[in-house]
């Protein structure tokens, strides 16, 4: 089933309580019942036009997941008071004591921390791979295996997953496939290519103002329903849920994703080809040296571009740390973790998002020190950023 998820957003059609364009925001944490009867059959899981408790779902959150489910071509959606309690719920639901999953290695900091920290106190254990090489995959499956796990394009490296093949070995072996797609919202459609559980934190991209945390999980409506079922879903019962003001705010915002996602996607391929012509080790899939290239592109919804995120290797920490705090100074961007803003972002991930991985793995992975992640603003003329760097990087001498 191929669609185009992009503006499928468009044919949500949401009307307000008096008429208005955009939906009324529920402000109520709990609800009446018109009889008795039908609050008992709410509890029983038959919750078709009632609401029970805020906790479980509201109206304003159900907008927002709908518009979700829509951008993700799944079934249906729960929204999440953020993309780790959106995770953290899915896993929790899949996977029970003496379980194991198999996860890409380079994933973001916190997913790592928490299978690689937390999870093994629950008796739940991960084998960490190489989620470009298949054999790994293969070979890393037990009897206890219930999930398969990465990201579209892993961070900050941007190693793109070949979904179609492992959601092939996946259904092969009766495991779940969950991706999370925070990265590439609307440049790649997981669903399209077999993964069974797509997350993202809304956090990023999706809402795009850095005002908010908030994740979501899109999904079967069966999976949906067994995480926010009131006897053991895991997000009903460990309460992640994202408030209705919040709700409606990020659904207007993402009204506006196709527009920002192009302009990302634009800006970053400028950024990316410009550092490769003056001689900068830059990762970005959408370059032709970049070894997800041809993956990505086949992947790829064509219009939305190959994402926002790229990053470049200046060689030192020192280098990098110097760099970073030129470029706040000129105003080229802000030195700050996270993505998916309308100015440019940059971190070292060594150091910051990913400093859950440890020294030495990060040097097997190729996480050198002197990376710089950025996000990719939707600046109106990025040349201008591209020149300022430029200066910066002639004045520190890095080039
Ligand atoms: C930020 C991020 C998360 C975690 O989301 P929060 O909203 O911060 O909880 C998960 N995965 C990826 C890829 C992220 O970038």
């Amino acid at each position: 089933m191929k669609s185009k998820p992009a503006n499928k957003i468009q044919d949500l059609q949401f009307f307000g309580e008096f008429g208005g364009v955009n939906p009324s925001i529920s402000d109520s944490s709990t609800y009446t019942f018109l009889s008795a009867n039908s609050m008992s059959e709410t509890f029983e899981g038959n919750t078709d036009g009632c609401y029970l408790y805020s906790r479980n779902s509201s109206p304003s959150n159900l907008y927002l997941e709908k518009a979700c489910a829509a951008l993700e071509n799944t079934e249906a959606a729960n929204v999440f008071s953020s993309g780790m309690g959106a995770i953290t719920s899915t896993i929790f639901q899949l996977c029970k004591t003496d379980d194991h999953i198999i996860s890409s290695r380079t994933i973001y900091g916190g997913t790592y921390a928490f299978f690689k920290n937390f999870l093994p106190d629950y008796k739940i254990s991960t084998s960490f791979v190489d989620i470009t090489d298949l054999n790994q995959i293969k070979n890393s499956i037990k009897s206890n295996t219930k999930i398969i796990y990465c990201e579209v394009a892993s961070n900050p490296l941007l190693e793109v997953a070949d979904l179609k093949k492992i959601s092939s070995i996946a259904k092969k072996h009766n495991l779940k496939l969950v991706v999370d797609n925070t990265f590439t919202p609307l440049s790649v459609a997981p669903k399209n290519f077999g993964a069974d559980i797509i997350i993202h934190s809304l956090t990023k991209f999706i809402n795009g103002t850095s005002d908010t945390i908030a994740g979501v999980v899109c999904s079967s409506s069966s999976f949906i329903e067994s995480i926010r079922d009131v006897n053991n879903g895991s997000f009903m019962l460990m309460g992640t849920t994202m408030d209705s003001l919040r709700a409606a705010s990020v659904l207007k915002n993402m009204r506006t994703l196709h527009i920002r996602i192009k302009k990302h996607s634009e800006n970053a391929m400028f950024l990316a080809k410009s550092f490769e012509n003056i001689g900068i080790r830059t990762i970005y899939p959408g370059l032709k040296s970049h070894p997800s290239y041809n993956l990505f592109s086949k992947m790829m919804n064509k219009e939305f571009g190959y994402g926002g995120m790229l990053s470049i290797d200046v060689g030192s920490k020192e280098n990098a740390n110097k760099l970073m705090e030129q470029m706040q100074k000129k105003n080229l961007g802000y030195l700050a973790v996270s993505l998916g803003f309308y100015k440019t972002l940059f971190c070292t991930p060594g150091s910051s998002t990913s400093s859950e991985i440890s020294d030495d793995d990060q040097k097997k992975m190729g996480l050198s020190e002197g990376l710089i992640r950025f996000s990719v603003g939707i600046d109106e003329d990025i040349s201008r950023t591209f020149i300022g760097i430029h200066k910066s990087l002639k004045n520190l001498k890095i080039i």
